[in-house]
């Protein structure tokens, strides 16, 4: 038995479509990114995209905002550790706690 493949002049839909509508509320305050117009809900998240999409076409003052907003995102990524973290702990002394008395 052969096995049919359908051919077709469209080219699948890729990740980095530039095609993509966004639906962005009429109140809403949106940062666009120049390169491919994506919008973005804060600053800090545009510049991350900038650098993280188009590293190659940032000029100084793009890559500074990268920088920053990225070093921001490791401070909080640590912080998030560090309350997961303490709270497993928690967690896990509570539950020893409540096995060691029932
Ligand atoms: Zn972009």
């Amino acid at each position: 038995m052969t096995e049919t493949v359908a051919t077709t002049d469209e080219q699948p839909a890729s990740p980095n479509d530039t095609d993509k509508t966004y639906d962005v509320p009429a109140d809403a305050e949106a940062y666009d990114c120049s390169y491919c117009g994506r919008p973005f809900a804060h600053e800090s998240w545009l510049a991350l995209h900038r650098g993280l999409d188009h590293p190659n076409e940032l000029d100084d003052a793009e890559v500074d905002a990268f920088r920053e907003a990225h070093d921001g995102e490791e401070e909080s990524l640590a912080t998030f550790r560090l309350q997961a973290l303490g709270a497993l702990v928690l967690i896990y002394f509570g539950l020893l706690m409540i096995y060691a008395l029932v």
